[in-house]
């Protein structure tokens, strides 16, 4: 299996305090490379082009992170940094997602996870936030669409926040389906079950404190027949991991093993519909030590290997 990452993606400076850190990608990608050694094939990450950008995202907000490089961190938003090595953070991260999309479906590889940051899911067509430049994970799925032909590409949310950006992409495109399990209440206070987009957007909220059971619970009854239903020729997946326990971003008391099981769970999905393919891409996740067993967990679930 391969895992796409780039060096680039650590020079992303949010500045100091900022939960979003280098730290995050570093933890991720040191206890894969510690746990899985040399049965993990790694890849990196190539830029993303403006034409695949301009699939998911309006022309001002390729202007906005990529015309310019501050000398200094800006803000984009509250919580959201432009410093002047994010461009090429964001452009790997975006890129690593179409190179992953690229190698599954050409058969080189059955599974990709993209260890990369920024995150994505937060951002719309036009707009950067919450933590997010480029929505790389819909920038994926319209390349799998509109560059290599497929009608039905499914993703799977499962970071503790919801992914409105990548809900307002695809809410009236019926070729995406888009299956979330997040904490409510919490930012962006979008991803109410009522949301249904044109049939295509399944969201299952779940209370703060809620725990494994629950969330298993959801994925079992709703979203993973969704899933099933809707027989994606491929599946990405938003692969964050702040629904642990010890996040502190976030009210949700999952544990690795939780990840370990609905990445499983995904496998058969992609199993019974899309020839065993997924691309997964990281989005959240804040405490380092859980970043650490959750990716282990998911990585492992996803190349069916064990650690050593
Ligand atoms: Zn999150």
């Amino acid at each position: 299996m391969r895992v796409y990452t780039h060096a680039a993606c650590l020079a992303h400076d949010t500045g100091p305090a900022h939960a979003e850190r280098p730290q995050r990608l570093a933890a991720v990608t040191d206890a894969l490379h510690e746990v899985f050694a040399d049965r993990l094939d790694w890849h990196e990450a190539p830029l993303a082009g403006e034409a695949e950008l301009l699939r998911a995202h309006a022309p001002s907000l390729l202007q906005a992170v990529l015309a310019t490089t501050p000398r200094e961190r800006i803000l984009l938003d509250p919580d959201t940094v432009l410093s002047p090595a994010s461009a090429p953070a964001a452009l790997r991260a975006a890129g690593a997602a179409i190179a992953a999309v690229d190698a599954v479906l050409a058969g080189d590889t059955l599974r990709a996870f993209c260890a990369v940051r920024p995150p994505g899911h937060h951002a719309t067509r036009d707009t950067a936030m919450g933590f997010c430049l480029f929505n790389s994970v819909a920038v994926a799925a319209l390349h799998a669409l509109d560059a290599h032909g497929l009608t039905r590409v499914a993703i799977a949310d499962f970071d503790v926040h919801h992914g409105n950006g990548t809900q307002a992409i695809f809410e009236h495109d019926p070729r995406v389906l888009f299956a979330s399990s997040h904490q409510m209440p919490l930012y962006p206070d979008s991803g109410h079950a009522e949301e249904r987009g044109v049939g295509n957007i399944i969201n299952a909220p779940l209370p703060p404190g809620a725990a494994g059971n629950a969330f298993r619970d959801a994925w079992t009854t709703n979203l993973l027949p969704a899933l099933d239903a809707f027989a994606p020729q491929l599946l990405l997946v938003s692969a964050g991991f702040d629904a642990h326990r010890r996040d502190p971003l976030a009210q949700l008391e999952l544990e690795a093993d939780d990840y370990a099981w609905l990445t499983g769970q995904l496998a058969a999905v992609a199993d019974r519909h899309a020839g065993g393919r997924i691309v997964s891409l990281l989005e959240g996740g804040y405490d380092l030590q859980a970043l650490r067993e959750c990716a282990v967990a998911h990585v492992g679930a996803l190349a069916g290997i064990a650690p050593a």
